[in-house]
C-alpha cells in the first residue's frame, strides 16, 4: 500500500477485473472513510455513475458489486448515446451510523485525486446533500441541487423515458401505441414509478399499482384511480404491461411463471433475476425491454450536469433517442428470433467497439 496526495489518505490500486480499466481502495482514517472506485470503460468519454453506500457484509461483496456496477454505467451511458464511459463508486458502511460531512469531503478528495476521470453522483444511501458536500472538494460530480448546469432530481426524466418507451413497446408489438384500453402494472410508486403512473394515468392507462408504502398506493387510489393490490400480487394481474420501479433482480424463473402482462418495461435496475431469466421471459412469449434502455432519463439529466450542457433539446433529444434504441432492438430481435436482451448487449458492444 502506498502513501499517495490527497495527503493521509491510503490509496492503493488494486487488481480489476479483466477488460475493466481501473479498481482504487482508498482509506481516511481520520474520517473513517473507505471506499472503492471502479472505472470500467473510458472509451467514449469520462466514467460516471452514482456512488452506493452500503454496509457490505465482506470487502468483496463490495469489490463484486462496485465493478458490476460500473459495467452497468458503460452499457446505460452508451445505450443513452452519451459521450460517457462507465464508472461507479462504493462508501463501505451504514449511511445512518457512519455518513459524516467530514467523510464526504474524504470521498470527494478521492474523487479530485482520479482527475476527471471518473464523475460521481447519488446512488442508494446518498442524498444530494451528501453530493453539496462532496462537491467542496471536488468539481467531478453531479446530482447538485444548487449551481448553474444543477440536475436536481432525475427521476420525472427517468419516468419520461420508461413512458416513451413503454409506447414504443406496444407500437413495436401491436402496430398502436395507445393507451386507452391498456392496463399497466407498476411494482413501486416512489420517485419513478408515481411520476410514470401519473403520466400513463393521463394518456389514458388503467392501473393496477403495489408498494409497501400505503401512503403511495392510497395517494395512486385517489389521484389517478389505481387499483391497489398486495406487493405481492402485483406480478398475477391481468394487466397488459409490467412495470418494475422498485427494486432489481426481481424476474425470477417464478415471478415469470405467473406473470400476465405481455410486456415487461420499468426503470428497476438489473431486473433479470439471473441472465437465464431473460431467455425465460422470451420463451414465455414476454417482450422484454432491456432495463438500461429503458431507464436511462435519469443519467441523461445527470450527464448534462457533467457537460454543461442547459439546452432542453438536448435532454429532449437523448430520451427520445431511448425508445428509438428500443425499437432497433426489437426489430433486430424479432428478424433474429433471439431474445431482446441478447441483442441489446450486442448493439451496446458494437457502439463501444
Ligand atoms: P424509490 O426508492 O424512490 O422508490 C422505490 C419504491 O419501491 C418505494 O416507494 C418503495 O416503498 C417501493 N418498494 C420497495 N419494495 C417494494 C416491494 N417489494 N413491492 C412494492 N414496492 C416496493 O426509487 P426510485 O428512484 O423511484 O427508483 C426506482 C427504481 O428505478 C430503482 O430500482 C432504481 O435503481 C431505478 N432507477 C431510478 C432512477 C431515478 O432517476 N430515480 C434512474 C434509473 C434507475
Amino acid at each position: 500500500m502506498i502513501n499517495v496526495k490527497p495527503a493521509d489518505m491510503i490509496l492503493r490500486d488494486l487488481a480489476p477485473r479483466q477488460g475493466y480499466q481501473r479498481l482504487v481502495e482508498a482509506k481516511d482514517h481520520a474520517t473513517g472513510l473507505h471506499a472503492l472506485v471502479s472505472i470500467h470503460s473510458l472509451h467514449r468519454g469520462p466514467a460516471a455513475g452514482g456512488c452506493r453506500m452500503f454496509d457490505y457484509a465482506t470487502f468483496d461483496d463490495a469489490v463484486q458489486d462496485v465493478q458490476r456496477l460500473s459495467l452497468g454505467m458503460t452499457y446505460k451511458n452508451a445505450a443513452a448515446d452519451l459521450p460517457l464511459g462507465g464508472g461507479k463508486s462504493v462508501i463501505i458502511g451504514d449511511p445512518k451510523r457512519h455518513k459524516t460531512p467530514e467523510l464526504m469531503r474524504a470521498f470527494g478528495r478521492l474523487i479530485d485525486h482520479l482527475g476527471g476521470s471518473y464523475y460521481t453522483a447519488e446512488d442508494v444511501g446518498i442524498s444530494p446533500q451528501d453530493m453539496a458536500y462532496v462537491a467542496q472538494t471536488t468539481p467531478y460530480v453531479a446530482g447538485l441541487e444548487g449551481g448553474e448546469f444543477a440536475s436536481g432530481d432525475p427521476s420525472p426524466v427517468t419516468a419520461r423515458g420508461v413512458f416513451l418507451c413503454l409506447k414504443q413497446t406496444l407500437l413495436h408489438a401491436l402496430g398502436s401505441d395507445d393507451l386507452n384500453n391498456k392496463t399497466v402494472a407498476i411494482q413501486g410508486l416512489g420517485h419513478v414509478g408515481m411520476h410514470l403512473a401519473t403520466l400513463l394515468h393521463g394518456a389514458g392507462a388503467d392501473l393496477i399499482v403495489s408498494d409497501i408504502n400505503s401512503e403511495a398506493t392510497q395517494h395512486a387510489a385517489q389521484k389517478l384511480g389505481a387499483l391497489v393490490v398486495l406487493p405481492q400480487e402485483i406480478f398475477h394481474q391481468d394487466a397488459d404491461v409490467f412495470a418494475p420501479c422498485a427494486m432489481g433482480g426481481i424476474l425470477s424463473t417464478d415471478v415469470i411463471a405467473g406473470l400476465k402482462a405481455r410486456f415487461v418495461v420499468g426503470a428497476a435496475n438489473n431486473q433479470l433475476a439471473h441472465e437465464t431469466c431473460g431467455q425465460g421471459l422470451h420463451d414465455a412469449g414476454v417482450l422484454y425491454a432491456p432495463d438500461y434502455i429503458v431507464n436511462g432519463g435519469g443519467i441523461i439529466n445527470v450527464a448534462m450536469e457533467i457537460l454543461k450542457i442547459s439546452d432542453p433539446a438536448y435532454r429532449e433529444n437523448r430520451v427520445n433517442g431511448l425508445a428509438k434504441t428500443l425499437d432497433q432492438v426489437f426489430t433486430a430481435a424479432t428478424k433474429a428470433g433471439e431474445p431482446p436482451h441478447i441483442v441489446a448487449d450486442r448493439l451496446i458492444k458494437q457502439r463501444l467497439a
